[in-house]
This record gives C-alpha cells, structure tokens and sequence, in this order.
C-alpha cells in the first residue's frame, strides 16, 4: 500500500484541531493508503501542542513536531517537509479552510502521473476583499518579475511526490517561498480546484504584516529586477548629462552667457551622479550573482533517469520506482 503523509502546521489552533482531525478522519479513513499525520506545532501559545499530544495518543498515524518559537508557515512546512516520508505528502492548512474532501481528487490526480498537484480555490466568497485584491496583484507582479512566470495562486494545499520533495529539500534557502519553489522545481504539475472552507474558529495566524514580508521576501528572492533599477537609472542619467553638458557647454562657447565656472561644475556634477548610478548599478548585478551562489540551488533536478548498461526497470509507468537523483555543482 502506498504511504502518504499528511502535514499540517498549526499555529495557535488548539480549538479547531479536534473538528480538523475528524473531517480528515473522515476522508482518509475509506481510502485504501497508508496515511500517517503530521501536525507542526509552529510555537504556538496556545494549548495546540497538549491537542496534538492527545490526537497522537489514541492514533497511532498521528505524529507532531515541535517548533522552538514562532517560525512562521514557510518554515513549519519545511521542517515538516524535511521530516515526512511516503510516495507522496499532501500540505494542509489546519483551519479547515482546505476541504479534506478534496484528497481524493489529489490523489487521482497523482495516480494519472501528476507529481505536483496544487489546489486552487474555486471562487473566493470567505476572504476579504482586501486580501484579495492584494493577492491578485502580487501574483500579477511576481509572474511579471520573477523568474519563474507561471507560479500559481494558491494557498499551501498541494500534494507532492516524494521525488519533488526531495528535491525541494536540497534548496536550502533562507528566504523560502515555496509557491516559487515549486514553480522553479518544474516536474509535471497539475491543479485540482476545491471549494474553499470557512475557518471554523480562531483567527488568522497570517497577519497583513506577514503576508507582506512573504510577499517581500518572494519578489527580493526570485527577481532581480529592484537591483538593476539603479543600472537602468544610471545609463538614463548619465545619458542626460551628456545631452545636459553639450547644452551647457553651448551656454559657454557659442552664447557666453554662462557665469564663470558654471559650465565646468553643471557638467561634472551630472557626468559624476550619472557614472555613479551606473557602477552602483554594475555593483547591484554582482550582488544578484552572489545571491544566486549563496542559495546553492542545485543546478537542475533529474526526473528520471536509464543510464545505458544498467539494469532496466520495468512496472508503472507513471511512478518508475528509481531513486531522484539531485545533481549538485
Ligand atoms: N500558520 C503557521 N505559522 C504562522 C502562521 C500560520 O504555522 O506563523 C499556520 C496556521 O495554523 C494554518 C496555516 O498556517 O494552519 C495557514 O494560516 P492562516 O489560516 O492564518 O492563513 P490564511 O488562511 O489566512 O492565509
Ligand atoms: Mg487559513
């Protein structure tokens, strides 16, 4: 039987937990897998981690883990991601705004080869308008900017093959916005739409403050575009002064009516600004190098692979069994 695993960061949800497990008892119970459960507890204040504790005593699937403090969503879905096993793991929110009734559909939509499966919200009654104008107009900017155009609209409700996690786990980056993550990662994607849940109680652990730092951190981190501002302001000014110098110069020999040294100061100051633009710009494109480098991601991720010579698998097709091989520099 196939394993998958479920993950499901929880930051101060001890009420909700309860009404949580008993919806997804309720799907994963009559699906023929071997589910295990994984609640992250990411420092909540709140009772979430004695909940957890006793989900996990009457049930043996269940398992948590712990964080130290308040890591925030990205972090908690990578400890857990680091931690799961399984053919597969499915991320879920754990307000019940992400219908455990839409598994099923993941999982058919996994079975029929699909190695990442992200869940779109079909209509958006429950959320604010605030919300979501902002998201809308921060995918419409990251599409356009980042490097990987076709990032999808989601919450993190996705399921994952165990190769993809693999790789996602190799991408060791500070910065993590795991939408653009698995946007760059590739691998064949495919969405599933579910009718978005109300949080049953509770309150948002994403505050406007954090959604903006992930918004922040997402463009800072898959966009080089704010660096080269200064590059293309600096050819721009620079341009300028030249045209603004030849003028001045003008003023000076074919008019003479410039005062005594104005000529010489109005074309040094606007060259000299000009020329500074530019190498703060140059400086800008060695410092988005860097940040390329120091992220260590793995120059590309193997799919699969028959090296020639070697024993050739036979079997499902959709799912080769072979080890993921990430290739590291
Ligand atoms: N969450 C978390 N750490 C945080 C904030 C949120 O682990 O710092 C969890 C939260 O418990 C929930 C999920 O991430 O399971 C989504 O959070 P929330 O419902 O607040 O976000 P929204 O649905 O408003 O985007
Ligand atoms: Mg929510």
């Amino acid at each position: 039987m196939k394993r998958i695993d479920i993950i499901v960061p929880a930051y101060n949800e001890a009420e909700g937990l309860d009404d949580f497990y008993k919806a997804l008892c309720m799907t994963i119970d009559n699906l023929a897998y071997d589910f295990r459960i994984l609640f992250v507890d990411d420092g909540s204040t709140d009772s979430t981690l004695e909940k957890c504790k006793a989900i996990e005593a009457a049930d043996k699937r269940v398992g948590h883990i712990r964080l130290s403090r308040n890591f925030g969503h990205q972090a908690a879905l990578t400890a857990g991601l680091d931690k799961a096993g399984g053919d597969a793991v499915i991320t879920m929110d754990a307000d019940l705004e992400h219908p455990p009734s839409t598994i099923p559909a993941f999982l058919d939509a996994w079975e029929k080869g699909a190695m990442v499966v992200t869940g779109i919200r079909k209509g958006q009654l429950h959320v604010r308008a605030f919300k979501r104008i902002s998201s809308k107009g921060f995918y419409a900017l990251f599409n356009r900017l980042s490097n990987v155009p076709g990032t999808i609209e989601s919450a993190d409700f996705r399921l994952l093959d165990r190769r993809v996690v693999e790789a996602i786990g190799r991408m060791r980056e500070q910065s993590r916005f795991l939408r653009g993550m698995f946007a760059w990662a590739g691998f064949r994607q495919a969405v599933v739409q579910y009718e978005q849940g109300q949080r049953r109680v509770g309150t948002p652990g994403y505050t406007p403050a954090k959604s903006f730092k992930l918004a922040l951190e997402a463009l800072l981190s898959f966009s080089r575009t704010p660096l080269r501002i200064s590059i293309y302001l600096g050819i721009t000014v620079s341009m300028l002064a030249f045209l603004y110098g030849i003028y001045a110069m003008a003023q000076y020999f074919v008019f003479q009516r410039a005062l005594p040294g104005w000529t010489s100061l109005a074309v040094l100051i606007s060259f000299l600004s000009g020329i500074q633009l530019f190498t703060i710009g140059v400086l800008g494109e060695y410092l988005g190098q860097v940040l390329e480098e120091v992220k260590q991601r793995p120059l590309y991720i193997v799919e699969e692979e028959s090296l020639p010579g070697e024993e050739k698998q036979t079997g499902n097709a959709a799912h080769t069994r072979g080890r993921i091989r990430v290739e590291d520099r």
